[in-house]
Parts: structure tokens; sequence; C-alpha cells
């Protein structure tokens, strides 16, 4: 996702206050909330308070919309295998940008 590289998110650090860039928001988003990380400004190890949307309803989310999409497809548009595949490939990136911006709303950070 290069459009968000040094752009900086509304999210601040808890310890100089100075916002993070959407990058380390990003680390959190596809390592989880176990990892530390530093702070690009001040250095110190800061970490998500807690999982914004925990891994397995964030999996169910992006799995039942995928599948359903599929089914829903070839069931109500059209019998074609291909094109619901596009199409439910399509829902699953647009669930997991949705998750994407929930967690760069709700996310807050706490120092280790
Ligand atoms: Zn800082």
């Amino acid at each position: 996702m290069l459009f968000c590289r040094n752009k900086v998110s509304k999210t601040p650090c808890p310890h100089c206050h100075k916002n993070l860039p959407y990058e380390s928001i990003m680390y959190y988003f596809w390592n989880g909330a176990v990892n530390e990380i530093n702070c690009p400004h001040c250095d110190s190890r800061i970490k998500p308070e807690k999982d914004v949307v925990p891994f397995w309803p964030a999996f169910g989310i992006g799995f039942f919309s995928v599948v359903l999409t599929g089914k829903l497809y070839i069931r109500f548009i059209d019998d074609n295998y291909v094109m619901s595949l596009i199409a439910s490939a399509f829902i699953g990136i647009l669930a997991m940008i949705i998750e994407f911006f929930y967690v760069i709303k709700k996310i807050k950070f706490i120092e280790v």
C-alpha cells in the first residue's frame, strides 16, 4: 500500500504526542498487537493498547464476505464461476480496506 507511505495519521505517540505515520499502523495491521514498535519521532517503545479487530472476527468477516458473495453471485446474478470468483475477491479486498480504516480510527498506542 504505497499510497500511505510517509503520510501521517491522527494517532499520537503516547510519549511525545506527535502523530504516528500510517506505516507504523500498517505494521500493526499485518503483524498484530503483540509486536512493539519504535516511535519514529522519539524512539520510545510503543505498542497498541489492544487488538482493535481481534484476529478471528477479522478472519471471519473476510471469509464470509468472500464466500457469501461467491454464493449469492452464482445464485442471483450469473451462473459464472470465474465472474463470481472475481466478485468475491473484490468484496474481500473491500472488506479488508474497511477493516483497515476502522483500525486507523480506533487504534490507540501505549508505552511499553
Ligand atoms: Zn514518540
